[in-house]
């Protein structure tokens, strides 16, 4: 799954929903819908890989680590049901990149405008760390959603040091540091650097409301400005 000719993100999602090349994180996705937390005992989960979704020509690219145990792994779509797709939904819907403030459900009405919402690994993994090989067997299919969206890609926000990383080594680009609000360009696109809305992250305020909004007007306004 190598070759974008002839695919179509929508093959990439197939793909993926199907894939367990990583036999940990095949198993725990799956363990964690057999073993719920009270809060979602009523709910059927997922417990399956999680392709990314969007607007398949959109001109910002947002790429995270992976799904959440109880957010896009119940769900069955990233960034949603859990409180980072709380503050990634509130953002876009503020700057107009989503017709509303919250995602809660595959089937809430969510529409994304002009940006694609992906991860660099789509299985939810233990304590929210992927290991280098999943990491690695993964990025097959992050590769070629960045190629698919190469075309319209005008500003890519990076959540998190190792989507940082892993972004920085799809397109060549070295020497480049990770800091939140960190703005680089390159080949006519600019890569946006931003801390993981994760509650480590929002509840220690590590990540304020004011640093997160920033991050997605300095988007708005880089999209625009083509
Ligand atoms: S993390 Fe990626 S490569 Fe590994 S099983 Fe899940 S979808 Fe497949």
């Amino acid at each position: 799954m190598d070759e974008t000719e002839g695919r179509s993100l929508d093959d990439v999602a197939e793909f993926v929903i199907q894939c367990s090349k990583c036999p940990r994180l095949s198993s725990y996705i799956r363990q964690i819908g057999e073993n719920k937390v009270k809060r979602f005992v009523n709910d059927e989960y997922w417990s399956k890989p999680v392709p990314g979704f969007g607007d398949n020509d959109a001109e910002l690219v947002i790429v995270g680590l992976a799904p959440a145990a109880h957010g896009g792994n119940r769900t069955g779509r990233m960034f949603t049901g859990d409180s980072s797709g709380q503050w990634l939904m509130k953002a876009l819907f503020e700057t107009g990149y989503a017709n509303m403030p919250a995602s809660i459900s595959k089937d809430d009405g969510l529409i994304l405008k002009n940006v694609y919402i992906t991860s660099i690994v789509k299985c939810a993994p233990p304590s929210n760390k992927p290991s280098s090989s999943e990491i690695s067997n993964c990025s097959r299919y992050l590769k070629v959603e960045l190629a698919l969206l190469e075309r319209n890609t005008r500003v890519i926000i990076a959540l998190g040091r190792i989507a940082f990383k892993t972004v920085c080594d799809f397109y060549g680009l070295k020497g480049l540091k990770f800091r939140h609000g960190a703005c680089y360009e390159f080949s006519k696109k600019y890569l946006l650097v931003s801390y993981h809305p994760s509650r480590q992250n929002t509840n220690t305020k590590k990540l304020s409301w004011d640093m997160w909004i920033d991050i997605f007007r300095k988007a708005n306004s880089l999209t625009r400005s083509f």
